[in-house]
């Protein structure tokens, strides 16, 4: 689980694009395919970003010729916001997607035709996740 080399997607290639990109190269971080066992399948989740390890986990099923570059783009420009943005207190709580947040994740060219292609292609990728 800690090759960087999809069958058909390259995270590492990905991250340094969208680095270069977006973020003036200024990110550091591991990447790697990998489920987040904590959140079990309580939602579905496509990636993750561990501040303790400092590793962006990508979840293996999204490994497949049929997903769109853009989409499994979408998802790792997401969880190379967590770290930029980091968390905020509100009402007592850790908030990680905070309207700064929700802000700069619109920022990423393919944000709209993502999040489209998430809806009309969901069950799809429910039936490989797990
Ligand atoms: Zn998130």
């Amino acid at each position: 689980m800690t090759n960087i080399n999809g069958r058909f997607f390259n995270l590492k290639d990905i991250f340094d694009r969208l680095n270069t990109e977006y973020f003036n190269k200024t990110i550091s971080a591991k990447i790697t395919w990998g489920r987040n066992v904590r959140n079990g399948r309580r939602y579905i989740r496509f990636g993750s970003y561990t501040e303790k390890d400092n590793i962006i986990r990508i979840h293996p099923s999204l490994d497949r010729e049929d997903i769109p570059s853009y989409f499994i783009e979408s998802i790792v420009y997401h969880e190379m916001l967590h770290k930029v943005v980091g968390g905020s207190i509100v009402n007592g709580r850790r908030r990680v997607h905070t309207p700064e947040f929700k802000r700069m994740e619109k920022i990423f060219k393919y944000y709209g035709v993502a999040r489209e292609w998430e809806k009309s292609n969901i069950r799809k990728l429910l039936k490989n996740y797990g």
